[in-house]
């Protein structure tokens, strides 16, 4: 028998977010860290789930996705990015982003591709590649003015006859950079006479700041033909532990998404897909207002950052602000993040985990979807660092 110790992952530990939460705990700490809402979700949504959990949803949904629910992801897209989807071979409800991102990866990786990642890159991207026996090839986003943003020059230089699929993520955890129309246009003329397939992580596809607006690449014909996007009900309806997000591909890739998806997880929450169903079609009002709530946050959080010591640049888009801490300290952000949580008492994402080679310097990623009591204590810690 092999030796059960001779690793799969041999570079994969425990999360960040599982680690930076329970030392949070732990501590007591004010928990910055791992990204998840303090408040609750819609109330209307929790009547819903709570219905339908007392009216017989509670076998397996379809392996698809529950019919209702699938129509009202096709209804909102058409809505928010002007794509029409058919939801019977088109969309696929999976079990959080988490799984449509692993099954998308899967099922389109094999021995030897290479998957081209732009750091910072959210951590459940790596392994997936790594499973499929693929290569993660990692292109940094440049810094400018203290934003992070795409440079598709060395993205350019990094396809090759061995790409199989790059990986997006717009709105982008955890630097808040966004990507507009220029950016898919530029991208879609690089992929231009390639076989390179897109895999768009666009769970915060809500939460976009400063009235500009998420451009998927589901808005864009081209790039459409060859994506897998992956959203997610979690950021959207602050109900990150309902574990429901959505896979939106064209039919033959549906097709071979599903091949997987139906062997990791087969079907979803019932109660909760009808739940969400019958909300998402009922009060767009809901997510078409995110945006404003979340800028509204991020401008509270800057507001309280303004004496401290932190360099920042109020973040574009998701519930994410990265500040700059080099005025403070000059150790490394992991340590500092665990040195500001057991003796300062917040928690936060060193941004170097996400990262191939540690190019983001001194920064830290902080939760602000918190309520506005959290965020002043958390300030007025930070403000005297
Ligand atoms: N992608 C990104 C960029 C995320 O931040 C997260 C975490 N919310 C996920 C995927 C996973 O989403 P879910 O919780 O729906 O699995
Ligand atoms: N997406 C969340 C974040 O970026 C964490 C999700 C998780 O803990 N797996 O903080």
């Amino acid at each position: 028998m092999q030796n059960p110790l001779d690793s799969k992952l041999p570079h994969v530990g425990t999360t960040i977010f599982s680690v930076m939460s329970r030392l949070a705990n732990e501590t007591g700490a004010i928990n910055l860290s791992q990204g998840f809402p303090s408040f609750e979700p819609p109330d209307a949504l929790l009547e819903r789930f709570e219905y339908y959990l007392r009216h017989g949803a509670n076998q397996y949904a379809p392996m698809p996705g529950v019919p209702a629910l699938l129509q009202a992801i096709a209804d909102k897209t058409l809505r928010t990015q002007g794509r029409s989807l058919d939801s019977a071979t088109e969309l696929t409800v999976s079990t959080g982003a988490t799984e449509g991102l692993f099954s998308a990866i899967t099922a389109l990786v094999r021995p030897g591709d290479e998957v081209i990642l732009l750091d910072p890159a959210y951590d459940a991207y790596e392994p997936a590649i790594d499973l499929s026996g693929g290569r993660a090839v990692h292109v940094p986003l440049a810094i400018e003015n203290d934003e992070f943003v795409v440079d598709w020059q060395p993205v350019a230089d990094a396809i090759s006859a061995r790409t199989r699929a790059i990986v997006l993520n717009f709105p982008h955890n955890p630097t808040g950079a966004v990507i507009d129309r220029d950016g898919l246009e530029t991208l879609a003329g690089l992929l231009r006479d390639t076989a390179v397939y897109v895999v768009s992580d666009e769970v915060y596809e809500h939460i976009v700041f400063d009235d500009g607006r998420h451009h998927s690449v589901l808005s864009h014909d081209e790039l459409w033909e060859r994506s897998i996007v992956i959203s997610s009900f979690g950021k959207t309806f602050h109900a990150t532990g309902w574990k429901v997000g959505y896979a939106a591909a064209p039919a033959a890739l549906t097709n071979e998404f599903r091949k997987v998806h139906q062997f990791t997880t087969f079907a979803v929450n019932t109660p909760a897909q009808c739940a969400l169903a019958d909300y998402v079609e009922s009060d767009p009002e809901f997510y078409l207002a995110l945006s404003s709530f979340y800028q509204q946050k991020r401008d509270l959080f800057c507001k309280l950052l303004e004496p401290s010591r932190l360099r920042l640049r109020p973040s574009r888009s998701t519930f994410f602000q990265v500040a700059d801490y080099s005025e403070i300290s000059e150790q490394a952000d992991v340590d500092v993040a665990r040195l500001w949580t057991t003796e300062h008492g917040v928690a936060t994402i060193p941004l170097s985990v996400f990262c191939e080679t540690p190019f983001s310097g001194c920064r830290l990623r902080f939760c602000f979807a918190k309520d506005d009591e959290t965020l002043a204590r958390a300030a007025a810690i930070l403000s005297e660092l």
